[in-house]
């Protein structure tokens, strides 16, 4: 579903059926303030082009929303996990390299 930013995020859902305006991050979920999903979020998240770029199964993310000390302004940062390598994936946007080995396109 389309964020309030307009980008397209398979976390966002939006329910504005009869004049309702429900909406929502479901990989935030409901949080206490300050650590509670608003729509401003969206427009600096990562995870629209981390699944844009990579569309593995395997991979999980924990969100955790930062403050910037300097403008105050919050952000959500993630950390991703790999279910099959059992381990921390560092480039979200590529891979933890066990399905797809970063090797194989070099190698040609
Ligand atoms: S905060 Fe990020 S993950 Fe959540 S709906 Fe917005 S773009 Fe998607």
């Amino acid at each position: 579903m389309r964020t309030p930013s307009g980008i397209e995020c398979a976390y966002f859902y939006g329910n504005y059926f009869r004049g309702k305006s429900d909406e929502e991050c479901r990989l935030i979920g409901k949080q206490k303030a300050p650590n509670n999903w608003t729509p401003d979020l969206c427009l600096t998240c990562p995870i629209p082009g981390i699944l844009r770029a990579n569309a593995c199964k395997n991979m999980s993310f924990t969100p955790k929303i930062s403050k910037n000390w300097f403008l105050g302004k919050r952000h959500v940062t993630i950390a991703s996990y790999c279910s099959k390598s059992n381990s921390i994936v560092k480039s979200p946007h590529v891979g933890c390299g066990m399905c797809h080995p970063f090797g194989e396109i070099l190698d040609d």
